[in-house]
């Protein structure tokens, strides 16, 4: 496939195989985007916007309703590419080419109610006589950076509220899996995105980023992926807005009255969906010591039930992860809990890319595996008796997306939301749970901004202010 630049399709010699991690078969290629290409993509952005921000409301509403009908009409299409070029089984895969019609849809929406107020001057002396009101403008030019793991619903969480807001666009998708993206793009430009109004550019973002990022015309770094990059995106950025989705260790506390079946089958979900390689899925699982055994037992046991293997076929459960290096990380960091005194419970074995779902307890606090990110299919099962002590220990890592609370006692539910340090808490879910048009983000490490569709138009709009002087009135 090809990169867009400058409204046209082109290719390069030098390219990066599009590779499937569960059988290693090169599905495509995609171009190996140079700095040469970045600049290209940087000289293009003025005459972008200019396209953009003149685009009526109801014209970039159409787009996007328009792009949505698109992929759900090939829902099959696109969901057999996310599931050939990442993790995701064909039915994580459908599921998020379902969300992501969704997600254009809604931002749709949000484009007829990017709205303004009227302000009263007249509230201080001096200002009487002055009537005025403030509009949101479009920022200018977004640069996108997306990760690997939600190929394409989470490249539509930035291209839908930019195109809604009549921004223009850089798009820089994840290394591994550009192929959603980049049909993606071409889903826009059939429904009647100007195809000058976005740059596509594949290639490696340790080559090309500093390029795009620290770029003056670009005013708008919107970046998921994971906090490495993101100290660096934010250390190059200079003077723009940056909005940064990033990675966390998500815990769900489950207490003594807690409904079990449910808690169970929502936290094998939470915890092994794509492979564990979900920014939402669930880490650090803290049980009261009444249950926990119980919990454990019915844990385990729908854990072994999991089917992993083939990706395209519709009763498996679990893919692989998105390299084989990654997996070979997950392995060594499960060993190294071992060896520290963890009990592996079930899991810990390794073939290829794919990784055992794997449950861990006695997990010491310094295991790698209990204060990163673990970003694959493990989770760490802790006991717990104290409600302060399960939130403090909850909020004693860095970062701060999602967190849960299972529980029947509405004291217990309440004090959890407010005290639990993160971007939201889901009561009687996993926290693997996210509806697009909610505010998104995190505190912490977890990043910054949020995003979810009304939530990344006012990122991605800015307010300006329109003041009459009408000395006469
Ligand atoms: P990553 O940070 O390795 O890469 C993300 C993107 O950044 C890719 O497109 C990559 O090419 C680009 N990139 C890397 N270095 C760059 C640089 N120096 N300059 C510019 N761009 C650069 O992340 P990943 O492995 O693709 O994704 C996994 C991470 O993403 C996890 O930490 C996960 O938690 C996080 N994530 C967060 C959310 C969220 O909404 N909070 C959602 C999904 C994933």
């Amino acid at each position: 496939m090809k990169m867009l630049l400058d409204g046209q399709w082109i290719d390069r010699d030098k390219k990066i195989d599009v590779i499937d991690p569960y059988d290693n078969s090169v599905i495509d290629t995609v171009p190996c985007g140079s700095n040469e290409d970045a600049r290209t993509a940087l000289s293009c952005v003025a005459a972008a916007f200019e396209i953009t921000k003149k685009m009526s409301v109801y014209d970039r509403a159409q787009i996007l309703y328009k792009t949505a009908q698109i992929i759900n009409d090939r829902l099959e299409e696109f969901a057999t590419i996310i599931a050939r070029e990442g993790s995701k089984t064909i039915n994580e895969a459908r599921k998020e080419a379902s969300r992501c019609g969704n997600t254009l849809i809604v931002a749709a929406e949000e484009s007829k109610r990017i709205l303004g107020e009227t302000i009263p001057f007249d509230s201080f002396p001096g200002g009487e006589k002055r009537r005025g009101y403030y509009y949101r403008f479009p920022i200018g030019v977004v640069l996108a950076i997306t990760p690997f793991n939600d190929p394409l619903n989470l490249v539509a969480h930035k291209l839908g509220p930019a195109v809604a807001a009549g921004n223009a666009v850089i798009l820089k998708p994840a290394t591994v899996t550009p192929l959603s993206a980049i049909k993606l793009v071409e889903a826009m430009v059939e429904a009647g995105l100007p195809p000058q109004a976005i740059q596509l550019i594949t290639g490696y973002g340790s080559d090309i980023g500093d390029v795009l990022v620290s770029d003056e015309r670009v005013r708008m770094i919107s970046f998921t992926g994971g906090v490495e990059a993101g100290k660096h995106i934010a250390g190059k950025a200079g003077i723009k807005k940056i909005g940064m989705e990033l990675g966390s260790d998500s815990p769900v506390i489950v207490w003594k009255d807690a409904d079990l079946d449910l808690a169970v089958e929502s936290c094998v979900s939470g915890s092994f969906w794509a492979a564990g390689q979900n920014c939402i899925g669930v880490q650090r699982l803290l049980i009261h010591e009444d249950i926990y055994d119980e919990f454990k037992e019915k844990f385990v046991a729908q854990t072994k039930q999991y089917k992993i293997g083939d990706k395209l076929k519709d009763d498996t459960d679990m893919g692989p992860m998105i390299t084989e290096k990654e997996a070979e990380r997950v392995e060594k960091w499960v060993k190294e809990a071992a060896d520290k005194g963890a009990t592996v419970l079930t899991g810990g074995g390794r073939k290829g890319a794919l990784m055992e779902p794997t449950v861990l307890e006695n997990v010491p606090a310094d295991a790698t595996i209990h204060c990163e990110e673990v970003f694959g299919p493990t989770v760490n099962l802790y006991r717990i008796n104290d409600l302060d002590e399960a939130i403090a220990e909850a909020n004693a890592l860095p970062y701060g997306l999602l967190a849960a609370v299972f529980t029947s006692n509405v004291d217990v539910a309440f004090k959890a939301a407010y005290d639990l340090d993160c971007g939201g808490v889901m009561i009687n879910d996993s926290t693997d749970y996210r509806l697009d048009s909610m505010p998104f983000g995190g505190v912490k490490y977890s990043g910054l901004g949020r995003e979810g569709l009304k939530f990344s138009l006012q990122e991605m709009t800015e307010p300006k202010v329109i003041c009459f002087n009408l000395p006469k009135m």
